[in-house]
């Protein structure tokens, strides 16, 4: 009894194990490609640093050096992103354009990697993978065989509804299709002025904090004008949304 309560108050990241854990993902000092896993798929590449991460993350949720873990982190990036670029034969820049992707945890918004894998059968909900949006928060509540920290199933669906999506949820258009993102919909109800504009009615409405927008009213709302051409009603988003949906792909990640 008294033994894990000395564990629970002492915990930290020991620098050694921090020291080693990086060295795995380098050589000679530097974030290195992990030449054994370029055969492998971009999702399974993804995942496998991921739960790495998120293994150490979650066995040190209780330390209070925890932070610390975020050097690791860097250099695990570093390191997955170099694997990614060697084995599509691209730069690291590239594959940040290529596979970065803003991630929701609760309210908060990380920057990250996603991978989607869709399944042979098409009509299958397809796999996601993704580095980051892991908090490095230390948890004094937490016990040691606590679960890793799940990405709700909504903020999910949204992320890659805005991967898949293809036409605007104002106008319809498909012509330089955007995410426009509100930070909270509590901002939305607030909306300051008279009258809520139609876009605010309609994140309202469908209950999103991303609408996904053609470029023309994407820069309608970023700049409050006003939209004077023809939108789609509403029941005709649901409906085109629920043909969305239909395709749309929850993580298999845990
Ligand atoms: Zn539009």
């Amino acid at each position: 009894m008294c033994r894990s309560i000395n564990r629970v108050i002492g915990l930290r990241v020991p620098e050694d194990v921090l020291k080693a854990k990086m060295d795995r993902y380098k050589k000679n000092g530097e974030a290195t490609p992990r030449t054994e896993l370029i055969k492998a798929s971009d999702y399974t590449i993804v995942l496998t640093y991921q739960l790495e991460f998120r293994g150490i993350a979650n066995y040190y949720q209780l330390a209070y050096n925890m932070r610390t873990l975020a050097k690791l982190k860097w250099v695990m990036e570093a390191s997955l992103t170099k694997t990614l670029a060697s084995k599509h034969k691209i730069s690291v820049s590239k594959v940040y354009e290529h596979y970065g992707a803003m991630l929701l945890v609760g309210d908060k918004e990380y920057k990250g990697l996603q991978v989607i894998q869709p399944k042979p059968d098409e009509r299958k909900k397809p796999l996601v993978a993704t580095w980051g949006a892991i908090p490095l928060k230390w948890n004094s509540e937490a016990t040691l065989d606590d679960q890793p920290p799940r990405v709700p199933i909504n903020h999910r669906t949204e992320l890659v509804q805005r991967l898949l999506a293809d036409f605007c949820e104002l106008c319809g258009s498909d012509k330089d299709v955007e995410v426009h993102h509100v930070k909270a919909m509590r901002k939305l109800h607030e909306y300051p002025g008279r009258t809520k504009p139609e876009w605010v009615k309609r994140m309202i409405a469908l209950r999103r904090k991303t609408l996904v927008l053609c470029k023309r009213c994407h820069v309608a709302v970023e700049h409050g004008l006003p939209i004077t051409w023809q939108l789609l009603s509403l029941d005709e988003i649901k409906e085109r949304r629920k043909k969305l949906n239909d395709t749309i792909l929850e993580s298999r990640m845990h």
